[in-house]
């Protein structure tokens, strides 16, 4: 296999995952606006590129993976960017976090240019990113999605199609809803149990065999236990989300009660100045609440 890959953004997600196709075989050229980071990349097998065009130029597969609608658009479109450089019937990936109105637009631009274009963000954190098991949900077309499946497989386990263009980013804004609020009740809790003396670590042993089990408390219970929030997955990107679904629902006309307290939560534990903390982060916010901090 020696198909070539442009990665654009090798941060805490992006450096685990270029790694990994170095390591299922393909030609990996990784840019990165902080070029220490590529760097890692080139020794880890792949090559460090000095600027976006080098890192496209002739590359089959351009994948970002940077942190936000404004950040993607510029990368893509900015004048020495992805469009200006990329080969005709190369296709672009996007496995970063966005607004789906935004992906669908600039699906559209990038069609125009002649590429592929899917919507590919992930979820399953740093770990799934380091182990290469991801879970990636997909938007655009039937047969751009199936000539990318090595790709794919190089860095996801779970992997579904799930419609057109900006479709992968709207799953992606219903997972984010659904781990925040998941990590807001967990927080909830672990404060609770707290403040009745229970042991904590047999607490959430046993409520993770039942019901109340999630990924959620596995991954991220003996955090608050221990109060070690290094990211991970930083709350200022989970803001972003929060907000990301938020408006998406609101454009829909839907109501979603829980998500904007949650959201509230999330928003106050950044403007704290805690965004650089994990998402488990979030517990800072709500054991404050109860005076217990
Ligand atoms: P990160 O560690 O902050 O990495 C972001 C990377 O993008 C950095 O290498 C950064 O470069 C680069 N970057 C930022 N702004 C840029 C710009 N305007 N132009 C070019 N490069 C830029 O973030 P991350 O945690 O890997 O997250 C990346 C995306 O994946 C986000 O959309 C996030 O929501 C999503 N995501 C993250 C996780 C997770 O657990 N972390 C899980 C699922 C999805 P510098 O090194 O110069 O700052």
């Amino acid at each position: 296999m020696s198909k070539t890959i442009a990665f654009i953004g090798l941060g805490i997600m992006g450096l685990p995952m270029a790694k990994n196709l170095v390591s299922a075989g393909f030609d990996v050229r990784g840019f990165n606006r902080s070029p220490e980071k590529a760097q890692a990349l080139a020794e880890a097998g792949g090559q460090a590129a000095g600027t976006i065009a080098e890192a496209v130029d002739g590359a089959e597969v351009i994948i970002t993976m940077v942190p936000d609608s404004p950040d993607v658009e510029d990368v893509l479109t900015r004048e020495d960017g992805i469009l200006a450089h990329a080969a005709a019937g190369a296709t672009w990936i996007d496995f970063s976090t966005i607004r789906p109105d935004v992906a669908k637009g600039l699906a559209e631009q990038a069609k125009a240019k002649g590429l592929k274009a899917l919507d590919a963000p992930v979820s399953g954190g740093e770990p799934g990113a380091v182990d290469g098991v991801l879970s990636i949900m997909v938007g655009g077309d039937q047969a751009d999605f199936d000539a990318a499946a090595e790709v794919f497989d190089a860095v996801g386990k779970t992997i579904v199609l799930v419609g057109p263009s900006g479709s992968g980013q709207t799953v992606k804004a219903a997972n984010q809803l659904i781990v925040a609020g998941n990590i807001g009740l967990l927080a909830e809790a672990v404060v609770f149990l707290e403040a009745y003396g229970v042991e904590t670590t047999s607490a959430l042993q046993v409520l993770g065999g039942g019901l109340a089990g999630s990924k959620v408390l596995e991954q991220k219970g003996q955090k608050m236990l221990d109060r070690s929030f290094e990211p991970g997955f930083r709350l200022a990107l989970h803001h972003k989300d929060m907000g990301i679904v938020t408006a998406a629902a609101r454009e829909a006309g839907v109501a979603i009660p829980l998500g904007s307290s949650v959201a509230q939560l999330v928003a106050a534990t950044v403007q704290q100045g805690n965004g650089g903390l994990d998402h488990s982060g979030l517990f800072t916010v709500v054991e404050q609440l109860s005076g217990k901090q």
